[in-house]
């Protein structure tokens, strides 16, 4: 079944402790698709300008990506982000943010991709968001993410979202900034209170934890030797999130559970290197790989 994602498309300029790359491919939407890629079919809705290299679009088309929502603005500049981590990898520090074209972005999504079953808001405007949301007809599935950013300058409108989707994704210092609350536990209760359904609390380097009313589940991170650049860990596991339950078909709590672990497994793939340099050359030979090593670090 197909996935229809809607995020940013980026030129991300980043700082590490291993060292800075400047305006190269990055965005929610773009390591998520990837990511989902690798599992099914994948319709995409983002806008870029006239000057977003070409070689991006070819590296997403031949991931099988379907972009015919992509809009191309003629003289328009693409949405840029700067980030820089320290040591511990935690959240990236922001040192800027330019909108550029998603700023009067007004999404229009084609005919085709309406009927997508599975659907994914990467983290971009809520307002964004809500819009691709109005347009599709009933999904068996709708996760959405978010960030500090979006958190802080639309909150209302974030809220207002977050009661019409039915997994809601945030790592754990935005469950706190969401909620108010110190405490992860606290903080999910909050956030049910405010009308979310259901909650996946990323965790970084600790891995995820998925939350329904009724049940919670804990899935550690895979155990990784090198981390060069955590940028889109978190879409990466998202994307390999719902791309694993688009191919199973249904939504059952054994198979959110896999998917998690799946989502966890493609977010190391992310991290091991700048930009998409690793994940782009994933094979399903090695998602296997690393799922089976995973079972056997978890087992017990
Ligand atoms: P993450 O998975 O949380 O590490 O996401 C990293 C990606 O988010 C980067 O490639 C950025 O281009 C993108 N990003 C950063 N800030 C924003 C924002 N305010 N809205 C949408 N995407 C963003």
């Amino acid at each position: 079944m197909k996935v229809l994602i809607v995020g940013s498309v980026a030129l991300d300029t980043i700082k590490t402790p291993f060292g800075k790359v400047k305006d190269i491919l990055g965005g929610s939407a773009v390591y998520s698709s990837t990511s989902a890629s690798n599992f099914a079919p994948v319709n995409l809705v983002a806008v870029v300008g006239e000057d977003f290299p070409k070689k991006h679009i070819e590296f997403l088309m031949a991931k099988g990506i379907n972009l015919k929502g992509m809009e191309i603005v003629k003289n328009g500049k693409t949405f840029r982000w700067e980030g820089e981590y320290g040591w511990d990898f935690a959240d990236p520090k922001t040192l800027a943010t330019h909108l550029n074209v998603f700023a009067s972005f007004d999404p229009v999504i084609p005919a085709q991709y309406r009927d997508s079953e599975f659907l994914f808001l990467a983290n971009i405007d809520p307002v964004i968001q809500t819009k691709v949301l109005s347009q599709v007809n009933k999904p068996k599935l709708i996760l959405c993410d978010t960030m500090n950013y979006w958190i802080s300058s639309k909150r209302a409108e974030l809220i207002k979202l977050l009661k019409k989707v039915d997994i809601f994704l945030l790592n754990e210092s935005e469950a706190k900034q969401l909620s108010g609350e110190a405490g992860v536990v606290k903080a999910v209760r909050a956030i049910f209170k405010m009308g979310a359904k259901r909650l996946i609390v990323k965790k970084g380097e600790h891995g995820a934890m998925l939350f329904s009313k009724a049940h919670v589940f804990c899935a550690p991170a895979y155990l990784l030797e090198s981390v060069y650049d955590p940028t889109g860990a978190g879409d990466t596991f998202a994307g390999g999130f719902i791309g694993y339950l688009a191919k199973c078909g249904k939504v059952t709590e054994e198979n959110l559970r896999r998917a998690i672990i799946y989502g966890n497994i493609m977010a190391t793939f992310a991290v091991e290197d700048f930009s998409l340099r690793r994940l782009a050359k994933v094979t399903k030979k090695d998602i296997e790989k690393r799922f089976d090593e995973y079972k056997k670090l978890t087992c017990f």
